[in-house]
């Protein structure tokens, strides 16, 4: 995970790295360092602990250069602490480097080179890439990368600078993110956009084996053979705006607030005009016997979802299995099976496994990504873009709402195509989706009614999350927005399976949240409700239901109507909003949730 940035330019390399390591923290946040190329060689100043202890330290240091690296951890190997932190020296101080991934192959190559007497600084596996790099070192630092990447197994973003070449960093990948970024003023390497959006909106995607060399006014791409490669230069169209808080209090908040233009503009992308239009026309769903989903996560609740409304609208059988699973389970599929991967980032290191386990089994692979050019984009043979722009805070709610909406799209589509739905239905089916920004809007009006009942809720040691069919679906994503962000313990468990086994944990501390859209299925639910208040629980019903009295054991939030199977997409903003305001109340780090970070390109 963690976040790399490095600056080749002719500016002071120092604000302009931290201030990219800012936007990145959200990929790791043990800690945090920086190498600046100064006057007197490598400045490094490293230091366990958020960002901001990092800033303290620089406050009376005056390091300036022109040339630097900058890295926020997520720690794999080793303990967050000073010396563990990134940037990495080499021994003889001639070679820097700082690194996203695992090193697969790192005790055997730090054993042989301590038998050679290389004395190692820290417990990280990422050290001995710079050790290593100071070991092949021949004078040609682009050589020396390459034997460094020939060498290495397991995955790798990383710069790397030395002490002979005042001018240059080069980059390389393999599996974990990359970007470069182009301005007037210098070149850049980072994790994501939003570290370099500031300074510019001109990137270069990096592939995996390739490399690039920065300098001040140039970059130049070679391929593992040192063999030079033309790239083409792509506009990032994120606003710099979208990667700012504007005033709200957490970027969770804002991006919840959000909701309603990012479901709108992910409408237009693939119901009026825009390439996830001609993609989903372009799927011949016909060719299919079964639909595979895979995700972690968030993205495997929205998964989940999905799976209720293709089998109720299509008729045709979906699996929803995690990618971790998924990837290792010899899955029965072949080119008769179409495989959903959804992934915000584009780059979940599971995903990217199960992706190319279905790849290799011959099944057609379609993504929803929201990062343009992630790993999974590149690699799918169809690939929907959720309009959501970046997503900064850990827990995401804006990416998964956009997520949904793609999927109900996708199925009515399928749907119309496999013949399964009249044309009527589809126009009704279609409206319904058209309609939801405004109804995702109107729940947002009912923000402090929702602040004021989770701030009853901070005392809570457990929650259950309760529902049936479609409420059973997101009532997994609101269990797991609970747990991320407030720390609470929580489970979801679909209503019928009360009985079997959850029951037995409900006493008088224990709060139940109900969902309750699906009409026929009101009745039953109700009965659990019943059932956990005479064992002391409170209950909140989450739906649109009418007929509940409201009394000091039972409340309701409303939603508004809206067709069963796409009311995940007003349940979950009442979820959203409801964590959200329990972690608020407890005074917690919302957008970086301890031990969590954003995108998870680890195993
Ligand atoms: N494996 C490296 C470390 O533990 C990098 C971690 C990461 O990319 O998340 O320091």
């Amino acid at each position: 995970m963690c976040g790399i940035i490095g600056y080749a330019g002719k500016e002071n390399a120092v604000p302009i790295i931290v201030d990219g390591l800012k936007k990145l923290e959200y990929r790791g946040y043990d800690s945090a360092g920086i190498a600046i190329y100064g006057v007197d060689g490598f400045d490094v100043v490293k230091q366990k602990g958020r960002l901001a202890a990092l800033e303290a330290r620089l406050v009376d240091r005056t390091i300036t250069g022109c040339l630097g690296l900058g890295h926020t951890r997520w720690a794999t190997h080793g303990e967050p602490s000073d010396e563990n932190s990134h940037p990495h020296l080499g021994s003889k101080n001639k070679i820097a480097i700082v690194h996203n991934g695992i090193i697969e192959n790192y005790k055997r190559l730090k054993e042989r080179l301590e038998q050679k007497g290389v004395r190692f600084a820290s417990q990280t596996d990422s050290e001995v890439i710079a050790q290593l790099a100071e070991n092949y070192y021949n004078g040609d630092l682009l050589d020396t990368v390459i034997h460094v990447m020939n060498t290495l197994e397991g995955s790798y973003a990383m710069g790397i600078m030395c002490i002979d070449d005042p001018d240059t960093i080069i980059a390389v990948k393999k599996d974990n993110p990359l970007i470069i970024g182009v301005s007037e003023h210098g070149n850049f390497m980072a994790s994501d956009v939003p570290a370099i959006l500031k300074h510019t909106n001109k990137v270069y995607y990096l592939n995996d084996k390739e490399i690039a060399v920065l300098k001040k006014d140039s970059v130049q791409f070679y391929n593992i053979d040192k063999e030079s490669l033309e790239k083409s230069l792509e506009t990032i169209t994120w606003s710099l705006d979208s990667a700012e808080k504007g005033g709200y209090p957490h970027f969770m908040l804002k991006e919840i607030t959000e909701q309603p233009k990012i479901i709108q503009d992910t409408i237009q992308s693939a119901l009026k005009s825009g390439e996830n239009k001609t993609i989903i026309d372009n799927i011949n769903i016909k060719s299919f016997n079964k639909i595979v989903i895979t995700a972690c996560g968030s993205a495997y609740n929205a998964g989940v979802v999905a799976k209720y409304v293709f089998e109720k609208l299509c008729r045709i059988s979906v699996e929803v299995e995690l990618a971790s699973e998924f990837r290792y389970k010899d899955a029965i599929i072949d080119e008769k099976t179409l495989v959903i991967l959804i992934s915000q980032s584009g780059e979940t290191a599971d995903t990217i496994a199960a992706m190319r386990e279905a790849k290799s089994k011959g099944a057609v692979t379609l993504s929803i990504v929201n990062v343009v050019g992630s790993t999974i984009a590149k690699e799918t043979d169809f690939c929907l873009y959720t309009a959501a722009g970046p997503e900064i805070a850990v827990a995401t709610t804006k990416a998964f709402s956009a997520q949904l909406v793609l999927l109900y799209i996708l199925a009515v589509n399928f749907a119309a195509k496999l013949e399964k739905i009249p044309q009527e239905t589809e126009r009704m089916l279609l409206a319904e989706i058209t309609i939801l920004p405004d109804k995702v809007s109107n729940i947002l009006e009912h923000v402090p009614y929702i602040q004021m009942y989770a701030s009853s809720c901070i005392g809570y040691k457990s929650v259950f999350f309760l529902g049936r069919n479609i409420d059973y679906a997101i009532a997994l994503e609101g269990s797991l927005k609970l747990k991320e962000i407030s720390y609470i313990h929580s489970e979801a468990y679909a209503g019928g399976e009360l009985k079997h086994g959850p029951i037995s944990l409900v006493e008088n501390d224990t709060l139940v949240v109900a969902i309750s859209n699906c009409g026929r299925l009101n009745e039953k639910i109700t009965s659990n409700v019943e059932q956990v208040i005479s064992r002391g629980a409170k209950v909140l019903i989450i739906g649109n239901r009418t007929d509940i009295q409201q009394n000091e054991k039972l409340s309701l939030i409303s939603i508004p109507e809206i067709y069963e199977l796409f009311s995940p997409s007003l349940s979950v903003i009442v979820l959203q909003l409801f964590s959200y305001y329990v972690a608020a109340n407890k005074g917690l780090d919302i957008d970086k949730p301890r031990n969590l970070a954003k995108s998870v390109t680890v195993e």
